[in-house]
């Protein structure tokens, strides 16, 4: 018989995690669904994970507070008893701003949130997969954007250094960890058709860009999710260090 795996995806009620959590599902995988607020959307993908054979848990909790985090790894550990993934997924964007008018209060949750957070589930799923705590390997795949490198000035500085920092930690902990079992990779979405536009206050920013992207249009969720999955395969076995984007050539 063939065993399941299991991956914790953080931010998985919605978008694009919502996405890799149907995706996997129906690829053999079991699936943590964290989310911060919104049970109804992660109540609705596990119900959908569940309608083609998966297991799922719901695990959540804001991923900012420093202290959740270890938690949503317990309720993991107990409902499926293994590691074989974690998506690095969560992650916000605010208003945009100039860096000359953001404040000390919106850095720290920015950074809280789409930075400190994935170090800490990294490091949590490292004691878990890494050959050198007697684990059987596994994946982190970091989900990054575009903006990492366009660096969003006029919009959000703030979340693109975020989003930088997570390519340093792709690259650094992938060297910290290639030799104990663990792959460690990231992607770079460009403009993808989810909730978080609007949650920054733009709920058209993905109709209005997408004419501007090289493809002429914005991406589906389905889109980067697919990528997702490919890191997580066994095909994607000499892939680590390294973020590649999903961004229609943008
Ligand atoms: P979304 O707003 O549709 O979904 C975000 C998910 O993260 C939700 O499940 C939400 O509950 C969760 N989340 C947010 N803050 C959280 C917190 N503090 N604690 C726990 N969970 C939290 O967003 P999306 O567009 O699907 O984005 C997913 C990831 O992809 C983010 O990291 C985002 O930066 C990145 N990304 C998105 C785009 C895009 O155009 N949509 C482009 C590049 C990168």
């Amino acid at each position: 018989m063939e065993t399941r795996k299991a991956v914790l995806i953080t931010g998985a009620s919605a978008g694009i995690g919502a996405a890799v959590a149907r995706m996997a599902a129906a690829r053999g995988w079991d699936v943590g669904i964290g989310y911060r607020s919104d049970k109804a959307g992660a109540q609705a993908v596990a119900g959908e994970v569940e309608a083609v054979g998966g297991h799922a848990v719901l695990l959540p909790g804001d991923v900012s507070d420093p202290a959740v985090i270890p938690g949503l790894f317990d309720t993991f550990d107990t409902a499926f008893g293994r590691l074989d993934a974690l998506v690095n997924n969560a992650g916000i964007v605010d208003v945009a701003a100039r860096v000359e008018d953001m404040t000390a209060e919106r850095l720290g949750v920015m950074f809280a949130t789409n930075l400190t957070s994935a170090f800490l589930c990294a490091g949590e799923a490292v004691r878990r997969m890494g050959t050198h705590h007697g684990g059987k390997g596994g994946v982190i795949v970091n989900m990054s954007s575009k903006a990492a490198t366009l660096c969003s000035a006029n919009q959000y500085v703030d979340y693109a250094a975020s989003k930088a920092g997570i390519d340093v930690l792709t690259k650094g902990l992938s060297d910290e960890v290639a030799g104990h079992g663990i792959r460690v990779v990231g992607l770079r979405p460009g403009i993808i058709d989810t909730p978080i536009h609007g949650r920054g206050g733009e709920p058209d920013r993905a109709d209005r860009l997408g004419p501007t992207v090289p493809m002429g249009r914005k991406g589906t969720a389905e889109e980067v999710a697919e990528a997702v999955l490919w890191l997580m395969s066994d095909q994607a076995s000499y892939v680590t260090g390294t973020s590649f984007d999903v961004a229609g050539g943008r």
